[in-house]
C-alpha cells in the first residue's frame, strides 16, 4: 500500500463530518449518487451524468467546457453555475492525477475529490480536511445556484479604499516624523557610545543633543546614510521600532537570522511603520510589515528554496529552459524572443532592503544577491563584460526591449548606472548600423527599462545628479531609435507614496522616463480596497500601473500568498471600476511620449473617463515556466483543500517556441481558500466581505493596454532566431516545468 492509498484509511474530523452533513442535506441528487455507487468511479459517472444533464440548457458553459470556445469573450459569458460546472467536470476529467508538489519539497499531491466525498460517506475515512470539504460545499453551492454572486457598486469600493489612507495623508506625515525623530534619536546614542562609527557621518565634538539631531535630520536626505544605517539583525530592527515586536515574532526573526536570511532595512523604511497606531490608520502598514518581518515558512525554507522561474538558470553551452542560448554569466535572463534582462555586476545586485516574499530569494539564498555593498563594487573585469553581453544583444535577431535590473537598478552608483546606459547606447546605435547593410532586418532596440524599488524603499536615492544621467541617456538614446524609456517600481502599499516618495517620481518624470509599478498581491495587499487605493495614489503622483502579480514561489511564500480566487476576483469586482473605456485608447497609447507631462496627461484622462483610477494593469502569474497568464481553470483539490490549477500561455503575445511543447503549466497552491480566510480574519477583515471568492475558479489573461505596445517598425524582422536551441526532449529543466508525474 503506498503512502496516499493509506490516507485513505484515515478517519475524517467531527468538523470535517459536520460539513458533509450539511453538503448532502443541501444537494440529495449527490448523496443518492454517492450512497448507490459502489465506488468512485460508480461516482464519477453518476455526477458527470448529473452536470451534462443540467448544461444541455447552457450551450455556452459546455463549448467553454469542451474546448469549443475560448478566450476573453467567451470567458464573460459564462454564468456563476457554470464555473461551478465546469470545475466539477475538470474535477472528474483529472481524478487521479498526481503532481510534484513542491510546497511540500517534491512530495506526490494528487487529486481525487469525487474519492474523497465517496469514502467520507460511505466509510467515514479519507482523511479530507474540513477545507476540502467547505471548498466542494460551496462549489455545489454555486452549481445549484443557492451562492450567487454580487458586483460591488463604485461606492462599495470606494468605501473599502477610504480604510487606508496613503503616505501623502498630513496625519500619516506628521506620524512618519516622529518615527524619523525616534529612529535618529536610536541612532544618535548608538553613535555616542560608539556602536556605529563613519567617518562621513560624525559628530563635531562638545554638539549638544539638538545640534546632533538637527546634523541627522540632515543626513536624512542623504541616501548613503540609510545604506550606511540599515538594520542589519533582529535586535535592531525591534530596537529601531520601540521594541514593539513581540516575542513570538522576534523568536522566527532570529531563527531567520540564524538560517542566513539577510537583514537590510535602512532608516527611511523604518520609519513608514507604526509604532503607535493611531485609530484611522489601523492596518494600513501591514503589507507594509509583512515585507519586513519574515514569515515562520519562510524560514522554514530558506536552505531548500528552488527557483520558481527555470528560464533564470543560465547553463553555459546549453539553452536555458525557454530554449535560449545565453552568455556564459547569471547575467542575461530571458523568456521572450524580444526582451532581455541584463543583471548587471554592480551594487546593483542589492536592493534598498529585502522583500519577504521576493521573487529572487532563490537568488538570495545562493548568494548572488546580497546587500555586502562594498564586495558588490565592480570589479576591474566588468567593462570587458559589459561589452561582451552587449554584443550578445547587438547580434541577436529579435531583442528590442532590454530589461536592467538587479536586485535593483537604481542601487548602482551613478558612474556605474551612466556606464552602462552608454553601453546599451552604443549597442542599439550599432546595432541600427548594421541593419542597414542587412538584408533579413533585426530588431532594433526601441524600449529601454530601469527595474527598480527604490522610489519606495529610498526615494533619496533618486537625486538630481542621476535625473540628469537619465536625462541626458533618453535625450541621445532617442537619436539612436530608442523610443520607450520606463521606470519600472514596486510599490506594495498606499503607506508607500509619501512625498519623498513623490519628489522621486517628479524627478524621473520630469528627465522623460515613464514610471509604471509592478505590485506583488501579496495577502496584505489583497484586502478589499487596498490594491485599489494603491492605484489612485500612483495615478495621483504620475505612476501608471503596469503588473498585478500573483505571489511567486512555493512554501516559502506560503504567508504572503493570496489565492488566484482572490486575484480574479480583485480584477472583476474591484479594479473593474477604473477600466478605461476603449474610445480612450488613443489617449492611453501616447501616454509614454510625454513622461514629463504624465501627471497631467493622467489627471485629464481620469477626468475624461470618469474613474478613479486607470486600470492599466494585468493581473497576471508568473508562469514556473515561461510567461504570465492568468488564463487557468481549477482542475484539482487535495484533500487539504490546496487548489491545483492548470495555466495556459498568454497567446496574445511572441513567445518562444517552446511553449507549444510545454503545452499547460500546474501549479499547486500554497494555502487552501478557508486557510487565507482565516489570515483575513485575523487582519482584522470580515470574511462576509469576500463572499463569492471561493466560486472564481477560473480567468483569462485581460488583454494589454495600448500604451504597454511597442511601436511598429517601418521594416520587416526577420523570423530567424540566432540564440535559440530546443532543448532535448528528456532535459531535467524543461520537464521541471511541467510538474505533472502522472
Ligand atoms: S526589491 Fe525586488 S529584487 Fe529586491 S528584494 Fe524586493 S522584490 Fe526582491
Amino acid at each position: 500500500m503506498d503512502a496516499i492509498d493509506q490516507l485513505d484509511h484515515i478517519a475524517i474530523t467531527v468538523k470535517a463530518h459536520r460539513l458533509l452533513r450539511q453538503l448532502l442535506k443541501e444537494n440529495p441528487r449527490l448523496e443518492e449518487i454517492l450512497r448507490n455507487s459502489k465506488n468512485e468511479i460508480e461516482a464519477h459517472v453518476g455526477i458527470r451524468e448529473w452536470v451534462i444533464e443540467e448544461l444541455r440548457e447552457r450551450p455556452q458553459a459546455l463549448a467553454y467546457y469542451e474546448g469549443r470556445s475560448s478566450g476573453r469573450e467567451a470567458f464573460e459569458v459564462l454564468s456563476w453555475s457554470d464555473y461551478a460546472a465546469v470545475r466539477l467536470l475538470d474535477y472528474i476529467d483529472h481524478a487521479g492525477r498526481e503532481f510534484v508538489d513542491l510546497n511540500l519539497r517534491g512530495e506526490v499531491a494528487v487529486s481525487t475529490p469525487v474519492r474523497q466525498l465517496w469514502l467520507a460517506v460511505n466509510q467515514g475515512t479519507g482523511g479530507a480536511k474540513p477545507d476540502f470539504f467547505d471548498d466542494m460545499l460551496q462549489l455545489l453551492r454555486q452549481f445549484a445556484g443557492r451562492a450567487t454572486v454580487r458586483t460591488p457598486t463604485r461606492d462599495e469600493v470606494e468605501s473599502w479604499m477610504d480604510r487606508y489612507p496613503s503616505g501623502l495623508d498630513p496625519r500619516i506625515v506628521a506620524l512618519r516624523q516622529e518615527n524619523r525623530e525616534r529612529i535618529l534619536h536610536l541612532i544618535i546614542d548608538r553613535m555616542d557610545r560608539g556602536e556605529l562609527q563613519s567617518r562621513r557621518f560624525a559628530f563635531d565634538p562638545g554638539m549638544s543633543r539638538a545640534d546632533k539631531l538637527a546634523r541627522a535630520l540632515e543626513w536624512w536626505a542623504d541616501p548613503t546614510f540609510h545604506l550606511r544605517m540599515a538594520v542589519r539583525s533582529p535586535q535592531l530592527l525591534n530596537e529601531m521600532l520601540g521594541n514593539s515586536l513581540d516575542p513570538d515574532t522576534m523568536r522566527v526573526l532570529q531563527r531567520a537570522q540564524d538560517a542566513g536570511i539577510p537583514f537590510f532595512v535602512n532608516p527611511y523604511y523604518l520609519s513608514l511603520l507604526h509604532v503607535r497606531v493611531p485609530y484611522f490608520a489601523i492596518g494600513a502598514d501591514l503589507a507594509i510589515r509583512h515585507y519586513v518581518v519574515y514569515s515562520q515558512q519562510l524560514v522554514e525554507e530558506f536552505g531548500q528554496i528552488r527557483a520558481w522561474e527555470k528560464e533564470d538558470l543560465v547553463r553555459p553551452g546549453r539553452p536555458n529552459a525557454a530554449g535560449w542560448m545565453l552568455p556564459p554569466y547569471d547575467n542575461v535572463h530571458r523568456r521572450y524572443p524580444d526582451v532581455s534582462i541584463l543583471i548587471p555586476d554592480t551594487t546593483g545586485r542589492a536592493c534598498g532592503g529585502l522583500c519577504s516574499s521576493c521573487q529572487r530569494m532563490f537568488d538570495f539564498q545562493r548568494g548572488s544577491l546580497n546587500f555586502d555593498l562594498q564586495a558588490l563594487e565592480p570589479r576591474e573585469s566588468w567593462p570587458r563584460k559589459l561589452g561582451e553581453l552587449m554584443r550578445y544583444f547587438e547580434e541577436d535577431s529579435q531583442i528590442r526591449d532590454i530589461l536592467i535590473t538587479g536586485g535593483d537598478a537604481l542601487m548602482s552608483s551613478d558612474a556605474a548606472l551612466a556606464r552602462i546606459l552608454d553601453a546599451v547606447y552604443g549597442m542599439a546605435a550599432a546595432k541600427r548600423a548594421a541593419n542597414a547593410a542587412r538584408e533579413r532586418k533585426y530588431a532594433e532596440i526601441q524600449r529601454v527599462r530601469l527595474g527598480t524599488r527604490l522610489p519606495a524603499y529610498l526615494p533619496q536615492r533618486i537625486t538630481p545628479e542621476m535625473a540628469d544621467i537619465l536625462a541626458r541617456f533618453r535625450e541621445k538614446a532617442a537619436e539612436v531609435g530608442i523610443r520607450q524609456f520606463v521606470i519600472q517600481t514596486h510599490f506594495e502599499s498606499p503607506m508607500e507614496v509619501t512625498p519623498e516618495a513623490r519628489d522621486a517620481v517628479q524627478r524621473l518624470l520630469s528627465a522623460g522616463w515613464m514610471v509604471t509599478n509592478q505590485l506583488v498581491f501579496t495577502a496584505g495587499a489583497s484586502r478589499r480596497g487596498h490594491t485599489t487605493k494603491l492605484r489612485e495614489v500612483l495615478n495621483e503622483v504620475g505612476v501608471l500601473p503596469y503588473y498585478t502579480f500573483v505571489v511567486k514561489g512555493y512554501r516559502e511564500n506560503s504567508f504572503n500568498y493570496a489565492p488566484v480566487a482572490r486575484v480574479v476576483q480583485e480584477e472583476l469586482e474591484e479594479k473593474r471600476i477604473g477600466r478605461v473605456p476603449e474610445r480612450f485608447y488613443d489617449e492611453v497609447r501616447e501616454l509614454p511620449t510625454r513622461a514629463d507631462t504624465m501627471l497631467r496627461q493622467v489627471s485629464t484622462l481620469r477626468g475624461r473617463a470618469c474613474v478613479p483610477f486607470l486600470a492599466t494593469d494585468r493581473s497576471v502569474l508568473n508562469l514556473p515556466a515561461v510567461g504570465k497568464s492568468l488564463t487557468f481553470r481549477v482542475i484539482g483539490i487535495t484533500r487539504y483543500g490546496r487548489r491545483i490549477l492548470e495555466f495556459d500561455h498568454d497567446r496574445t503575445r511572441a513567445h518562444s517556441p517552446i511553449i507549444d511543447r510545454m503545452g499547460k503549466v500546474i501549479v499547486i497552491e500554497s494555502k487552501s481558500i478557508g486557510e487565507y480566510l482565516r489570515q483575513l480574519a485575523e487582519m482584522g477583515e470580515d470574511p462576509a466581505e469576500y463572499e463569492g471568492l471561493y466560486g472564481y475558479s477560473m480567468g483569462q489573461t485581460e488583454p494589454r493596454l495600448p500604451l504597454y505596445e511597442l511601436p511598429e517598425y517601418d521594416f520587416d524582422v526577420t523570423d530567424e532566431l540566432t540564440n535559440f536551441q530546443l532543448p532535448p526532449d528528456d532535459d531535467e529543466q524543461v520537464l521541471d516545468t511541467a510538474d505533472p508525474v502522472a
